[in-house]
């Protein structure tokens, strides 16, 4: 656990690679234009898009997540879809970085208590409890954020 009183982003951008961005028709897991990874980040920050200003970071958002959780080390966002179900967003160069530990282990306690968490990895949903493959919600193939069990 952090004692932390105010979280950064620091030298992470991974939500600008990993994350569809409507607005500015970038794909999932493609860097953004306008991101300048470990120089700076977001090059347009005052006028990016809204979408990216309203972004929920887990890490940032809840300080009960330890530093591990750092996405730029864990290689992992943590956010919600758009219903409300935890998901964890991995970055593809990192295929298993949800199964090694300490994450694993984390993520199967949330799990045993009844927490639907999702992994998403490229264009793979799992469901982390049954790891199945879920299905994305028709017609959003490309938002990340939006996919949500059938
Ligand atoms: S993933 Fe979280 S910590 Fe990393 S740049 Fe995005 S908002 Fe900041
Ligand atoms: S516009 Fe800025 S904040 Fe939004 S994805 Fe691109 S680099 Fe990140």
């Amino acid at each position: 656990m952090t004692t932390a009183t105010k979280r950064e982003c620091g030298t992470c951008s991974l939500c600008c690679k990993l994350f569809y961005i409507r607005t500015l028709n970038k794909p999932l897991d493609t860097w953004c234009q306008h991101c300048k990874p470990g120089k700076g980040g977001c090059s347009i920050y005052a006028s990016r898009p809204a979408e990216c200003a309203d972004f929920e970071c887990g890490w940032l958002a809840d300080k009960k997540l330890g530093d591990e959780w750092f996405p730029a080390r864990c290689k992992m966002v943590l956010s919600q879809t758009q219903n409300g179900r935890p998901l964890v967003t991995v970055d593809p160069a990192y295929p298993n970085a949800w199964r090694r530990e300490p994450y694993h282990s984390q993520l199967k306690v949330l799990s045993q208590k009844g927490v639907p968490i999702q992994i998403r990895i490229g264009r793979r949903c799992i469901d982390f409890k049954t790891e199945e493959e879920v299905t994305w919600i028709e017609g959003r193939p490309e938002n990340s954020t939006e996919a949500a069990p059938a």
